[in-house]
């Protein structure tokens, strides 16, 4: 089974799949208060602007990281 993981600020929503992280650690060098490998849960995205998570959500290279706005999901 795949390992999904979501993460809300309110505005936008960080998924990470587990199973494709290379733990890189471009997310954790980029925005160290938002990724922080070491804490569960790890991502703290309320320590962070919508803005700057995402911009740090498409440099992940491996497609582990990816997001959604939340007010897109709700007019689905
Ligand atoms: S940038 Fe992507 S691949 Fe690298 S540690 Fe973060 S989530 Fe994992």
């Amino acid at each position: 089974m795949e390992h999904v993981k979501e993460y809300t600020n309110g505005e936008v929503t960080i998924v990470w799949k587990q199973e494709l992280c290379v733990h890189s650690g471009i997310c954790v060098r980029g925005l160290p208060n938002v990724f922080k490998p070491k804490e569960k849960p790890w991502i703290h995205p309320h320590t962070s602007t919508t803005d700057e998570l995402v911009n740090q959500i498409k440099k992940c290279p491996s497609g582990a990281l990816s997001f959604y706005y939340n007010k897109d999901k709700k007019d689905e």
